[in-house]
């Protein structure tokens, strides 16, 4: 039976994904009614199809400590649904092929090390402890032992019935074509089937966040861009966490086999709305060329919320029989071992390929969480903690500097993020 269109609520918030899952989990928590409106289903897009890597390497400074957090906050949810979302701390692997590649993780060492935490380069006998028959290409990696990784396609699904079973309507299917303002605040939102008044918005739409922004007069640069994924049929454990090389990325799933990537292949798909903002993302094209490849878009994605109400783009098909290959050749298990699905997702990148987490200062009430810039599921639990405190204009003890919307047009230098 559908869920019948709430007339008011405290809050709205646009996007069934981890942000704004986890922000509804936490505003309830604090007695407040919150819908949460969702053009397709509950983690239809990026939430439901990446790697699954909770990961605290290699992460922006900024973000370290939020995500630190959210580890915390990744057990302390798990241990309240009723259903088992694969939340383990397994760790970390950053595969390195020569003393080039193992350099490149010396800016992340020192750091973790001024945060805590227990990130190290190991050797080829320590790498040869964890993974069962590596055939030694690899020299060198660098391991954070408490990292994590869950199931993309459960976690928020779970979630957001914990949710709902607590009292936060979920509409699904139930895209928002407006936010409405008046007299320079939000007074609601149009919906497709409708108008729900609130005094506050949380726009956290991923890829379609920069249209509804948009239509409130608010510039947010943002690309999307298509990565490629694959899982392979039951395997033997060889390794239990997330690893990646500079070609090809793997981590142990739930139902016993491996999630896997190419960690080289991207593919930038812009509308012309998103040509506008080319400009801004010049200095991440250059760091990533050879990564980042420009197509011409096979999807719309514009201000037509209900044409695409699930973004499933086709996996590439060369990346897939890439990964396949790149993975038999590295590691020989693999060589039996068949690629069962493939599938892709559309990252919401931001120019420094950090998110914003925000007001919006032209429009009081309308709050901004997103261009988590493919690393957005481990730090979810506690951007959406972060979140529904400043909803509930409390303080915050992050320093979220680094992630105001207006860094991209009061003139600051971009500083770019780890990666992509
Ligand atoms: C292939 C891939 C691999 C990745 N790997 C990792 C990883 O290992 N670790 C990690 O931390 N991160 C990873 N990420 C990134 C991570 O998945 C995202 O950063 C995170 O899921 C973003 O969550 P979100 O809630 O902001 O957006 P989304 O999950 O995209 O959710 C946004 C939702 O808003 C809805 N929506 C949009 N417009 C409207 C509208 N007008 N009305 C109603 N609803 C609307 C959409 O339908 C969508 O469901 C990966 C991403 C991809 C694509």
């Amino acid at each position: 039976m559908e869920t019948p269109l709430p007339g008011h609520a405290d809050v709205v918030i646009i996007g069934a994904g981890i942000a704004g899952i986890t922000t509804a989990w936490y505003l309830n928590k604090a007695g407040l009614q919150i819908v949460v409106c969702e053009k397709g289903i509950v983690a239809g897009e990026q939430s439901s199809r990446n790697w699954g890597w909770i990961r605290q390497q290699g992460r922006d400074e900024a973000e370290l400590p939020i995500v630190m957090e959210s580890m915390r906050l990744w057990q302390e949810i798990s241990d309240e649904l009723d259903s088992d979302i694969g939340y383990r701390r397994e760790g970390s692997l950053y595969l390195c092929e020569n003393e080039e590649e193992l350099a490149r993780h010396d800016q992340f060492l020192a750091l973790a090390s001024a945060y805590g935490l227990e990130t190290r380069q190991i050797n080829r006998k320590q790498l040869e402890a964890l993974i069962v028959d590596c055939p030694g290409r690899w020299p060198a990696a660098l391991h954070t032992p408490d990292d994590g990784r869950a199931e993309p396609g459960l976690a928020v699904p779970a979630m957001a019935k914990t949710c709902e079973s607590r009292g936060v309507t979920i509409l699904q299917n139930c895209a928002v074509e407006q936010i409405s303002v008046a007299n320079g605040r939000v007074d609601g939102v149009f919906t497709e089937q409708g108008l729900i008044k609130c005094p506050a918005v949380l726009c956290s739409a991923g890829a379609w966040s920069t249209f509804l922004l948009k239509a409130c007069g608010i510039g947010l640069p943002q690309l999307t861009v298509k990565a490629s994924v694959a899982r392979t049929a039951w395997a033997p454990l060889f390794f239990n966490g997330n690893a990646a090389g500079s070609q090809i990325a793997f981590r142990r799933r739930l139902d016993g086999g491996y999630t896997v990537a190419a960690t080289d292949s991207l593919e930038i798909m812009p509308s012309i709305h998103h040509l506008r903002y080319l400009l801004d993302f010049l200095p991440l094209i250059k760091s990533s060329l050879g990564k980042l490849k420009l197509r011409i878009p096979e999807l719309q994605v514009d201000s037509n919320y209900t044409r695409h109400r699930i973004l499933n783009p086709v996996p590439s098909r060369a990346t897939v029989k890439r990964i396949h290959a790149r993975l038999s050749d590295r590691l020989p298990v693999f060589r039996h071992i068949e690629l069962i699905e493939s599938w892709s997702g559309m990252i919401d990148a931001l120019p420094d390929l950090v998110p914003v987490l925000d007001r919006a200062d032209s429009i009081e009430g309308l709050w901004i969480a997103t261009g988590f810039s493919g690393h957005g599921f481990g730090i979810g639990p506690a951007a959406g903690k972060i979140m529904s405190q400043l909803i509930q204009n409390n303080a915050v003890e992050y320093d979220l500097s680094r992630f105001r919307l207006s860094r991209f047009s009061d003139g600051s230098p971009m500083v770019l993020g780890p990666s992509i």
